[in-house]
C-alpha cells in the first residue's frame, strides 16, 4: 500500500475481489480483471493508457540434465535507486526441453485533474 492519500495520483485501495493493491482510479482490476465500479463519468471518458514498457522472453530448458526450479521476482526502484516494492510473481519448474515465457508491462494512465502532493495544508 502507498501512503499517498486518496484522491491524489498514485493513491491505492485494496481490490475487493481479489485484495491484490491497486490504483484507486482503476475501473477493472489487472489482478483479477474483475470490473470494479461502473461510473458513468469514468466510463464516458476513459483515460487512454499507455504501455511505455513491455519486455518479454523465454527460457528453454535443454534437452537433458535435471529439471530446473524457478522463481520469478519483480522489483519497483525509485529515481533514487530505493526499492519500493518487491513481489514474488510465481514459481515454478521446467523439465527437459520444456519451455516457458515471461511477459512483464507497464501501463500508465494521465491521472487526469489530480495534482500530485496537495494535501490543502499548505498556504
Ligand atoms: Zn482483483
Amino acid at each position: 500500500m502507498s501512503n499517498v492519500r486518496p484522491g491524489n495520483p498514485g493513491a491505492t485501495r485494496a481490490c475487493p475481489h481479489c485484495r491484490e493493491t491497486i490504483l484507486e482510479s482503476a475501473g477493472v482490476c489487472p489482478a483479477c480483471r474483475h470490473y470494479l465500479r461502473f461510473d458513468a463519468g469514468a466510463a464516458a471518458s476513459p483515460a487512454p493508457a499507455i504501455t511505455p514498457m513491455r519486455i518479454e522472453g523465454g527460457i528453454r530448458h535443454p534437452a537433458d540434465g535435471e529439471p530446473w526450479e524457478y522463481t520469478v521476482v519483480v522489483t519497483i526502484r525509485n529515481d533514487r535507486g530505493e526499492e519500493v516494492a518487491r513481489k514474488l510473481i510465481g514459481v515454478g519448474v521446467l523439465s527437459a526441453n520444456e519451455q516457458c515465457t515471461f511477459a512483464l508491462s507497464v501501463e500508465a494512465v494521465t491521472a487526469r485533474g489530480k495534482r500530485p502532493g496537495k494535501s490543502g495544508t499548505r498556504h
